[in-house]
Parts: C-alpha cells; structure tokens; sequence
C-alpha cells in the first residue's frame, strides 16, 4: 500500500499508517536516546525513591545521573538476593520498587543452581508489548506482504510455581503468552499466526507442539514465515514432525484428532478446523516418509519467505542445520531480550547471523556500560565503535545498576543509539537450550560423578572436557574423560559409567534438569572415555599452533572441529545417562 510520503522515516517506507507510527517512534527514540535515557532515569528515581533499597544509598533526592552512579555500586544477583528472598516469602513493604512487585520471572541464568527470580510489575507487560508491536513494522520493511498469509510459530507456556508468599514464579514468555495483552490482541493482519491460543496455552508440552504442528499443516499454503523463539526450538518442532508425520496424516485423512490430545480446550478448537482431507493427508506421507529431510521446511510450507528465530549468541550452532532443512531460507534474528529487562530490537532484521546487530531501545530502561577489562560504567550514548562491554541495567521493576552478565560489541549507530553485536554470555561453557553451565557447575558434575567412580572402582578422572554436541536433536552434554586406573585394579563397567552420567546430571543446575525432564530439549548426557595421553596430545595440538606450554590450560570446553576429531578419534568407549534426573518447577529454599 502506498504511503503519505511525508509518514516516511530513515529506516524506509512504511507498509501502512500504523507501521509509519511504529517506525516514527523508534526515529524519536533513538535520536534522543541520551535525553530519553536522562528522563528515565529520573522517572525511575523518583517514583522507587522510598524503596528501602534506594533509601540505603541516601540520593537525597536527587534524580540525575552522576548523583546516581556515585552513590550506587553495581551489583550482581547474588548482592540482591536477601532482598529478592523476602519478596518471595511474602515481605509488600516497597523493598526494590514503589509498585507493587507482580511475579517473578524465572530467569534461565541460575544462582547456586536454581533459578534467578526477577521481580517485575504490572505495567513491565505494556514495555514488552510494545517492543514486540515494532518488530513487524521493520519487518515489513524488508519483507513485503506478510498482511496476505500467516506465520507459524511454535510457542509455549512451561510450568510454573508459587513463592511462599504466593507470588508466581514463571518464565517471561509464559507470563507475556497468559497475559491479556497476548491472549486479547487485537486482530493485525500482520500478526496471524496458524497456533491457537488454546494450543499456545496448554501446560502439556506434547498436546500443545502436536496441535500448533498439525494447525501449521493444516494450514500449510498460507504459512509466510515460520518461527519459534530459539534456533532449538523450531528444531525440536522439526524433529516432532520426524517422529509423528503419520499420525499428523491420519488426523488429516480422518477428519478426527489423535485420542492423546485430551485437552478439552484444544479438543474443541479443533473441532472447528479439523476435516477430513485425503489429498493433505497423501501429500505429508509422500514428503516425510523419505529419508532425505532436506528442504523440508519449503517443501511442506513453499510460501515460506524466512524463518524467524533468534540464531545469535549460543544458538548460532544451529546455523547450519537449519539451512539444511530450509534450504537456506534467510534467518530474522529480531529481538533481543532477558527476564530483566526487554532490551532491543534489529533494524535490520534480513541481515545474516553473523552480521546481526541490536538496537537498544533507550525507552525500556536505562542502561550502563562497563568496558570489558574496564570498571567505569558509560552511558548508552558513549559507547564506542568496535569495543566490548557488559550490558548493566537499572529497571522500572527496581534493578539498580544490576549486571545482566551479557557481553555485547557496538557494530554502530541508529542515529544516537548505538546498535550491538551479542558477543556471548559471561562464563556459559555449555548450553544446548536455555540451559547453561559455567566452569565451576561442570567441575562440580565432573567431581560428583568421578567420586561414585573413585568409591566403586578406585579410578579417578586425570583431565577432562566438555563439547556440547548438537547433531542430533536434541542435542546433549558430552564429556571427554580420561581415566587414571590403578594397578591392577579393573576398568570401570559400561553400568557404573553410566551411573556416572546420570550422576553428573543430578549436579548439573535446574534449568538444565527442566530442559532434560519437562522439555525434552537436551538429550542424556553422554561420557566418552578416551584412551591414555589424549589430553597430552590435545596439548601437543595446542602448543603447535601457538599457545605457550607454560601457560597452557586444558580448555574445558571444545568447538573446534579439529579437536573435536582428535578426541573422537581415540575414544575407547561411549555411555549415557540411563534415566533422567530429578526437577520439579518449585524453587530450592536458600
Ligand atoms: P532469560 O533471562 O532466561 O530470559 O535469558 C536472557 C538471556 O538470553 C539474555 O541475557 C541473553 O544472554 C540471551 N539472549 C536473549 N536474546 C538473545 C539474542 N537475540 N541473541 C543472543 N542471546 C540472546
């Protein structure tokens, strides 16, 4: 549709009036980012001025920024949790915020391995609402006609749990998707989706991705893009489609849905859209009973134009995989965002992964810098081409000078705001899903399952790594062990390896035993023994291509594909967790 040439804005005409309001937002967002961020602040201030926590650093007051930075100290979760303690036992006295705190966000970073638990208000849904109402309007910058179909997005609600004091305790997405915001939407022609709320809401992961995947089939002709909010959730969706295409083609060709969905809801959702249709029903058999995958994704929804999932940071292992199945489909990474705080979106939302940039948007908090290798803090605005930092957030919700713990480099500038590559998140060694693991988690899951090994065989672990092997779906946790026997003493058994694995599972943090037990997103953990003077070799490799023998550490975790293959290659044996470990959704007591 052609636009009043004078709603134009730098980023491109707009699709529509509504979009030309969207798109003229983010021009005087990002134009005033310093001024924005100045009054924000301000705003922050006062309104949370007689928070305890505030009352603490004596502001007197005062709202502008040095005021602010001089008398606050930056702080990590750990500095917070007393006070996030007694909000979650059931303390409403303004601790961290004026406003009532609402829930908590489950965050998938952990603390002493659970869940870190970030308050938020009510009104924290209306930022987040309005971010997600500018990711369409730049999209349809780049893509035009998205008005004429739907999108396909494989979107869920996961488990949640009360506070002692009666505080929901959930995931972000799982508090935006049952919020009226969500559930209430207005109908955009841009943002129909082939999911049924009904699908989308339903807590039982395996009724809700059978029905949004057998929708999507349904609706197959009219999918324009095609989505989920990680690279690894539209593979696990993939994945699904591998395993269950012939009961998704009986359904089609009966006209009646699988006796497992017994959702009443969703039941009778379906029943308004399920009819029988044998030609669909052939056409699924024909593309999915071959062993070739490749492509699959345009073949069964041709009119794709681009997937939309986020493949920077951690998920960019998925890259490859999922050009394979989509043919090479462009990848729209659009947002960038945490259970803190929604921070961002891409303004150029076709660009490759590896180009990606994000945009903060100065309106959802304010934001501080620390240069990496540095400790003063910069504003938004001063952040300089081509350097790292670590993202520090102040929030409406009451986060004072709290470090997000991502690393981010500044790819350049959207008039004066400055737009970021994600780097990676400080000290995540492995993650498949939305799980991750530092050094010292994998260290105590090596030195938990050793211990069972050392009790039953007095055999201790000489070295070990870690690789996170994502070439089957789910991907899991391998680690490479190598293995100092005692003379004379036998080899470990195939059982008390495994014992092992399942071992190191059971020590590894909650939001990796969620993914293994609720989500099925990650497969058992697997350990692979190699033979003697491996990690001497990996050594060798190392020194070879110039690390320093004095300073050379065993990393603890590999990507490189050639020493990848080196462990391969001298492995002895191979064994995997028998069982899953223990979780359930309720928070650990500190
Ligand atoms: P959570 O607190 O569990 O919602 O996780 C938020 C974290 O996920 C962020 O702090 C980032 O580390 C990561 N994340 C979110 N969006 C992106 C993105 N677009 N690219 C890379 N990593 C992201």
């Amino acid at each position: 549709m052609a636009v009043d040439s004078n709603l134009s804005s730098s980023l491109g005409p707009p699709a529509c009036e509504k979009d030309a309001k969207a798109l003229r937002f983010i021009e005087e967002m990002t134009r005033n980012a310093d001024t924005v961020q100045e009054n924000l602040l301000a705003e922050i201030l006062r309104r949370n001025a007689d928070t305890e926590y505030l009352r603490r650093f004596n502001l007197g007051g005062s709202t502008d920024r040095d005021t602010f930075k001089s008398k606050l100290p930056i702080i990590t979760y750990e500095d917070l949790q007393p006070e996030i303690q007694r909000i979650a036992d059931g303390d409403r006295s303004p601790i961290l915020s004026g406003h009532p705190i609402s829930e908590f966000l489950t965050s998938s970073g952990t603390s002493a391995g659970e869940r870190k638990l970030m308050p938020t208000i009510k009104e924290e849904l209306d930022r987040r609402q309005l971010l997600y109402s500018l990711l369409m309007p730049v999209m349809n910058l780049y893509v035009p006609g998205l008005d004429k179909g739907k999108g396909m997005y494989f979107l869920f609600v996961k488990s949640e749990s009360k506070t002692p004091g009666g505080l929901p305790a959930r995931p972000v997405l799982t508090s935006y998707y049952k919020s009226d915001q969500f559930r209430s939407r207005a109908y955009d022609p841009y943002n129909v989706y082939t999911s049924p709320n009904e699908a989308i809401l339903c807590s039982d992961s395996f009724q809700s991705m059978y029905t949004q995947m057998l929708c999507g089939l349904l609706d197959r002709l009219s999918v324009l893009r095609v989505g989920a909010v990680f690279a690894s959730g539209l593979l696990r969706a993939i994945r699904f489609l591998q395993l269950h295409w012939s009961r998704f083609a009986n359904d089609i060709q009966s006209g009646f849905l699988d006796s497992e969905i017994t959702d009443p809801s969703i039941r009778h959702c379906m029943s308004g859209i399920l009819k029988p249709d044998h030609e669909l029903a052939e056409f699924i058999r024909r593309e999915c009973e071959s062993e070739n995958w490749e492509r699959i994704i345009t073949r069964i929804w041709p009119n794709t134009k681009y997937l939309d999932v986020i493949v920077t940071g951690a998920m960019a292992q998925y890259i490859p995989t999922l050009e394979y199945y989509s043919g090479g489909l462009p990848m729209a990474c659009t947002m960038y965002a945490s259970s803190e705080c929604y921070f961002g979106l891409n303004l150029n939302p076709m660009s490759k992964p590896s180009e990606v940039s994000y945009t903060i948007m100065p309106n959802m908090a304010y934001f501080e810098f620390i240069p990496l290798g540095g400790s003063k803090a910069v504003e938004l605005v001063d952040v300089k081409i081509g350097k790292e930092y670590e993202l520090v957030v102040t929030t409406y919700a009451g986060l004072c000078r709290y470090r997000v713990g991502d690393i981010l480099r500044v790819t350049g500038f959207h008039n004066s705001a400055p737009k970021f590559h994600f780097v990676r998140r400080k000290n995540v060694l492995l993650s498949i899903d939305s799980d991750k693991t530092d050094e010292s988690e994998l260290q105590k899951a090596v030195e938990n399952g050793s211990s069972l090994l050392l009790k039953e065989c007095g055999t201790r672990v000489a070295e070990y790594t870690s690789y996170a092997d994502t070439s089957t779906i789910p991907g899991h946790y391998v680690l490479y062990w190598e293995l100092l026997v005692r003379d004379g003493a036998s080899r470990p058994s195939h059982e008390t390896m495994t014992r092992c694995c399942l071992e190191m599972e059971e020590s590894l943090n909650s939001v990796y035993r969620q993914c293994r037990v609720a989500d099925n997103s990650v497969g058992p953990l697997e350990i692979r023994v190699v033979r003697n003077g491996t990690f001497e070799e990996l050594m060798d490799y190392a020194i070879s291509r110039g690390a320093s023998i004095n300073q050379y550490k065993v990393p603890r975790c590999v990507n490189f594909t050639p020493i990848v293959e080196l462990l391969d290659s001298r492995v002895v044996s191979a064994h995997f967790s028998p069982a899953l470990p223990h979780w359930t959704p309720e928070t650990r007591r500190k």
